[in-house]
Formats: structure tokens, sequence, C-alpha cells
């Protein structure tokens, strides 16, 4: 979450920001008009980059879990989905707003701040009696003791310095439309702000068409939006992002089996696609949602700290009971194992893709310095495991004449059909091999005059710059099992 104490931004997320603008990786939204906060578009490479991400994870569920199947819901949903999954009535945030510099905050996040200040003053104690007591004062819905509360723990807007703080408000953070063309007939709909429920109104469709037996999931990814009162740090918090998510339908009884089976993969999966152990932890929910019985984070460190990325949660029967009572279906599913009718209990998933394509660029941007022949030199590049690398290979000839581009072009189109190939000629070999570097190409295929006497190439790899000379015959073979998904699915 956005620490409203802290600066802005910390120097290495600045640098992360500027590379995945300089290389074509996330650019602001609408930038020309000076953008929209919150809002970001994905470049040339980072939308490779993170359609490997949703791939990964797509394939993951639906091929490595048999009993996983997948489906696309629309965004637009039917308003009293919102209204069963409770977010009509309680998806708030605690806005508060300095009347000095102008600037709107989340109440809760600078109580926390203020908490998390205690305890990097070795007081964690205190720390946690301040997040006990604003925990009461939200549950009671009693907004000015949360303003007192700010007020007494002295807590100043870091802009302007003062405490002028204007009453706390609660903010819905749906974003609404209408849908329907004449004005009579249109109804307030909402951009869904999160897919599950998508997932929850097809359980029937799914279970009967698929003929699906208990434990069963059904996996989605998709778009969300969510109004955040306070947007910062990139892409960790938007207005609009995408979710994956999976929601597991489980006898009852069992769901916390399943929830520990569930949190155990899914960190194993983000090791898998090599974020490190050390950078990996959980962060169980003491507070829970009104729907859940049991909850926890996978926290990745990001450069402004330890922060939620996925969230495992039990759901209980919360959801699909919602809808049975507002739809009047039943929401039943016929167990032929113990003779009975139930619904379901849910353990859910959901990771943001965004958050995900963010953790995995900090874990990869690389800044190193070396010392060849005494001199300094400074290289950047990303270190991204090779089957998520929006480039496999990159086939580089290495002048422009004696025939050389002509056999790189004959190795390109070897390669390009099976994985995602560039072929450059331009500028000196130093030069192209840093621009895939900072791109994050694990191979570079250089052709040069013994390419034609004997047909073999060498290839570089990207973390250890070494370079070994292999036979033009086997890089098809070579790259396509260096860059798979098999080589994550293996470890899972
Ligand atoms: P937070 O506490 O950070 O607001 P949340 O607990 O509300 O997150 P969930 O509702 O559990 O998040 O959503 C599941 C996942 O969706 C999160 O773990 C995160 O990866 C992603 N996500 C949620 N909100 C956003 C957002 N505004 N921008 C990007 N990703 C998001």
């Amino acid at each position: 979450m956005a620490k409203p104490n802290a600066p802005a931004e910390p120097g290495n997320l600045k640098d992360i920001i500027a590379h995945a603008k300089e290389y074509g990786f996330v650019f602001p939204s609408s930038e020309i008009y000076d953008g929209l906060a919150a809002v970001y578009d994905y470049g040339q490479m980072g939308v490779e980059l993170k359609n490997n991400l949703k791939q990964l994870w797509w394939r993951s569920m639906t091929q490595l879990h048999p009993n996983v199947v997948g489906i696309d819901a629309a965004i637009f949903m039917h308003p009293l989905t919102w209204k069963a999954s409770g977010h009509v009535d309680s998806f708030n945030d605690p806005m508060i707003d300095n009347r000095d510099s102008k600037k709107r905050y989340r109440a809760d996040q600078l109580l926390e701040a203020k908490a998390e200040q205690y305890a990097a003053a070795g007081d964690p104690d205190k720390g946690q009696g301040l997040l006990y007591r604003m925990a009461a004062l939200l549950g009671a819905e009693d907004l000015e003791g949360v303003r007192q509360l700010i007020i007494s723990e002295g807590i100043k807007c870091p802009i302007s310095g003062t405490d002028n703080w204007t009453e706390v408000r609660q903010f819905n953070l749906m974003f609404s439309t209408q849908i329907g063309s004449v004005a009579e007939d249109s109804a307030t709909i909402y951009l869904r702000p999160e897919t599950a429920q998508g997932i929850f109104v097809n359980f029937l469709n799914v279970y009967k068409s698929g003929r699906m037996k208990i434990p069963f999931g059904i996996a989605q990814i998709g778009k969300a939006f969510r109004n955040e009162i306070v947007a910062r740090q990139f892409i960790f918090r938007m207005r609009e992002f995408e979710q994956m998510e999976m929601q597991f339908f489980v006898r009852p009884g069992t769901e916390m089996e399943w929830y520990e089976k569930w949190r155990d993969a899914r960190l194993k999966w983000h090791q898998a696609i090599g974020l490190p152990a050390g950078k990996l932890k959980f962060h169980i929910h003491e507070k829970l949602a009104h729907y859940a019985n049991a909850a926890v984070d996978i926290e990745f460190e990001f450069p402004f700290g330890f922060k939620e990325m996925e969230g495992i949660h039990s759901r209980t029967d919360f959801d699909l009971t919602s809808h049975q009572e507002l739809s009047k279906k039943k929401m039943q599913y016929f167990d032929p194992e113990i003779n009975q009718n139930y619904i379901p209990y849910v353990v859910e998933t959901s990771v943001g893709a965004d958050r995900l394509f963010l953790a995995v660029l900090c874990n990869a941007y690389t800044e190193e310095t070396t010392v060849e022949e005494g001199v300094e030199k400074k290289r950047t590049y990303l270190k991204l495991h090779p089957a998520i690398a929006p480039v496999k290979a990159a086939v580089l000839p290495v002048t422009k004449k004696d025939g050389l581009p002509e056999k790189a072009q004959e190795i390109f189109n070897l390669l390009r059909f099976d994985v995602p190939t560039i072929y450059e000629e331009k500028d000196s070999m130093g030069k192209r091999y840093t621009r895939q570097d900072l791109i994050g190409t694990p191979f570079c295929i250089t052709i040069d005059h013994q390419t034609l006497e004997d047909n073999t190439v060498t290839i570089r790899h990207r973390d250890t710059m070494e370079q070994e000379r292999v036979p033009a015959d086997e890089l098809v073979g070579r790259i396509t099992y260096a860059t798979s998904f098999k080589r994550i699915f293996e470890q899972l």
C-alpha cells in the first residue's frame, strides 16, 4: 500500500520506471495529454512479457491440474451480482483530505504508516495497539473516531505539514456507468472490481456442461477496475488492472486442507518463475474479510518493501449462498460419494498480473559494475527467466558483408517460427549485445566467417556473457528447450 509519510518513490524504483519506459515495457497512459493517474499502457516489450506471465499462469492452472478449467466472463455483469457479493454496500475505503494542501489520503494508510514508524523506532507493540484501535473504530463505522485518532497521533500531511483534516468519509471503489441508450431504460452497472464474481455466477454452467466433480476449479484472467483513492508506486496500484483468479470448489469441511495446498503451490509457482525465496513471504490475515475463514497474502519484496502480490482466501460458501439468495437459483452440487446436495466451499487464489509483472521486472533489473583491463564498466540487464523473456534470441551477423547477413537470415528463419527472435545487423557487436541485455534477451546468436565454413555459430549467454560455439543444426532444439514453459512446469 502507498505510504503517504514515506518519500514518493525509492531510488531503485525510479530507475526501473525509467527503464520500463525507455525500452518499451510500460508507458504512462495517454502521455501526450500528461497521462491519467494510475493508468498505464504496456509497450512492445511489456505486452510480450505480460502475455508470457499470463500464459504461464493459465497453462499451469489448467494444464497441470486436470480438474481446473478456464472461462472468460464479460466485464459487465448484472448489477445484482455486486449486491450479492457485498461490493455495493461495503467495498469502501476511508478517505480524508487535508484542507491546506488539498491532498487526499486513505485514513487507514495514514495510521498504518504511523504504526510502522513505531515499529521501526523499536516499539512494535505500540504500533500493534494503534492498528487494533483503528480496526475497532472502522469495524464500528466510527469515522469521527478514526479522525480523532489521526489527530491524537499527531499525524500531519507530508505536503502542508498541518493536521487541518476534514472529516473521514467512506468512498466506494467501484466505477459505475449506464447501460442502455435511452435514458428511461438505462440502468446503473459497474465495471467489475474483481474477476471472481464472473466465476461464481457461472458455477452451475461449468459444473453441468463440464460434468465437473468436486474438488474442481475455475480459472479466469481479466480486467478489473477500482477507483483507488491514492494511486502510487507505478503499476503496483492501478485503477484499471488485470487479475488472474482461480476459485476451487470443495466439500465443506475440507477447505482448510485445500487452502494450505494452494497456498504452498502458489508460493512454489512464484519461485519456479525465478522470484527468489528470500524475497517472498506469507502474511497471514488476522482481520478477515466478511466472506473468509482464513486468508494469507504472498508478499514480494518490492523496492518499497514487502507488499501483497497474491491473496489466497478460504471464502467459505459466502458468495454462492448470497447468489442463491438473490437469484433464487439453487447453487448446489450433488456429491455422489456421500449422496448429498450442498453449496460448495471455495478456496481462491488471486494474483494481479500487473503486480506480478512489477515483481518480475524489479527482480530482473540488474546493474553490475565490471572491471575490464583496469577500466570500470557498468552493465544494466534484465535477468528474466528465459521462458518469460519477451525476445528469446537475437541473430547477429558480425559484419554486413561477405555473405554473413544472408547466412544470418537463414538462421533467423530457422528460429523465428519456434521462438520470438530478432534479427539485427546495425551497429557494433557491443552495442547490439547491450540492446539485447536491456530487454532481457537470454541468447544472442553470432554469425561469423567460421559459420560459413563449418556451419557453427556462437551463443552468448546474457547473464554470464559467456560464449559457446555450437552447430547451427542444434540451435532450434537448444533454444526452444531453454526457453520452454516446460522448464518451469517441471519444478511444480
Ligand atoms: P490491496 O490491499 O493492495 O488493495 P487487495 O487485498 O484489495 O489489495 P484483492 O482484492 O485480494 O487485493 O485482489 C487480489 C490481487 O489483485 C492483489 O493481490 C493484487 O495483486 C491485485 N490488485 C488488487 N488491487 C490492485 C490494483 N489497484 N492495482 C493492481 N493490482 C491490484
